[in-house]
């Protein structure tokens, strides 16, 4: 779907929340390139790969909203990585035994659209989230694993642009589909959606923990809980490749969203951690380009967070104790348009600080609550 089309409220706060702290548009570089398409995060914007692309103008009514970094944040710096090449529906041989097919479903959560993983070098594969249940994406699925048994369908959570397409793709196919053994926490009312969306109907045929492994005839994979961007997030280790799936935990082209109730930071935090002890060669996310460059982007990935936390603890130490006189104050070089997303993240951290000892305030947390320095 066209950026242009996604014009509704929620779409327009989830947008604002992944530039909040996501890629940065103030340069109008071009970050990503589908054959014969150039890309930027907001979608197809220029028809000529090879022509040098001006940079984008940025008024207080339209275009993309930037992100600008606050004051004495450059420890925040993640090395996003954005150049991603590929045609909608054709599969990537990336390995020996990684095959990818994104799906023509791009979005302010999804960059490019969702990138199907088929693992297996043979005839026996198994497809990690298989994505949108839309004909041409199934289409382009079936001819993908045309000649090939499924043996495994694994899901990373519950997000609509990863689950839909499990139980069909499974049932044709004859296997299971694999998931974290739990339900989510449901979204509350009237928040401000800060996800693709959730996929509530899904259920596992068989729910997994932690370490469960499954075996191809060339690949063994292990589920690795990673909860924070969801509560029943699972990444998935290819040992063969020492290369990690990482689902939406973990993404090169932008920061992971972690929303409260069901997004969890202290959890987000100590799973970012559990990958950066693990060490692999080759992070794979579900949406954009490979990571190569594991260790320092997973630290920046973590720094990152950690220097939000610091701003956060400062700006309470200082006299600020809503979250509205926080984000006035982090966030005031950025569109206020931006602030309800930014309300929502300053929430997921304040949560996180006051779980730790770190801060404190009466009665439970919300985005209305006073904070203040625990003694
Ligand atoms: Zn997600």
């Amino acid at each position: 779907m066209p950026f242009s089309r996604l014009t509704s409220a929620a779409k327009d706060l989830s947008r604002q929340a992944r530039q909040l702290d996501g890629p940065p548009e103030r340069h109008g570089i071009v970050t990503a390139t589908k054959r014969g398409c150039v890309w930027t995060p907001r979608g197809r914007a220029f028809m000529n790969p090879l022509k040098e692309v001006p940079p984008r103008q940025i008024g207080p009514q339209q275009g993309p909203l930037r992100r600008v970094d606050v004051p004495g944040t450059a420890s925040m710096a993640i090395p996003f990585v954005r150049d991603f090449t590929f045609d909608y529906g054709v599969p990537d041989r990336l390995s020996e035994r990684v095959t990818r097919v994104v799906a023509d479903n791009p979005g302010p959560f999804t960059y490019t659209g969702t990138g199907v993983y088929i693992v297996g070098g043979g005839e026996s594969v198994c497809v990690i989230d298989p994505g949108p249940d839309t004909s041409p994406h199934r289409e382009a699925l079936d001819r993908a694993l045309d000649g090939k048994s499924v043996s495994h369908v694994l899901v990373t959570h519950h997000h609509i642009d990863h689950s839909p397409l499990a139980a069909p793709l499974a049932a044709r196919h004859g296997c299971k589909v694999y998931g974290y053994g739990s339900q989510p926490v449901p979204p509350q009312g009237g928040e401000i959606r800060l996800e693709a969306g959730d996929d509530l109907s899904f259920k596992p045929d068989v729910e997994i923990r932690d370490g469960e492994r499954f075996d191809g005839p060339d690949w063994t994979l292990t589920a690795i809980h990673t909860p924070g961007h969801t509560s029943n997030h699972l990444c998935f280790a290819l040992s063969e490749e020492n290369c990690l799936f990482s689902g939406d935990h973990i993404m090169g082209w932008s920061t992971s969203v972690v929303s409260p109730p069901d997004g969890d930071m202290g959890d987000y935090l100590a799973s970012l951690r559990r990958v950066l002890d693990l060490d692999f060669d080759v992070i794979r996310p579900t949406h954009g380009p490979a990571i190569h460059d594991v260790r320092p982007f997973v630290q920046a990935y973590i720094d990152h967070r950690l220097a939000r936390e610091r701003q956060i603890a400062d700006a309470i130490e200082a006299g600020l104790t809503t979250i509205g006189a926080i984000v006035a104050d982090l966030y005031r070089d950025v569109d206020t348009r931006l602030h309800p997303a930014a309300a929502h993240s300053v929430l997921s951290h304040l949560i996180h600080m006051r779980k730790t000892g770190r801060v404190t305030a009466d009665g439970p947390d919300g985005l209305r609550r006073e904070y203040r320095t625990a003694a």
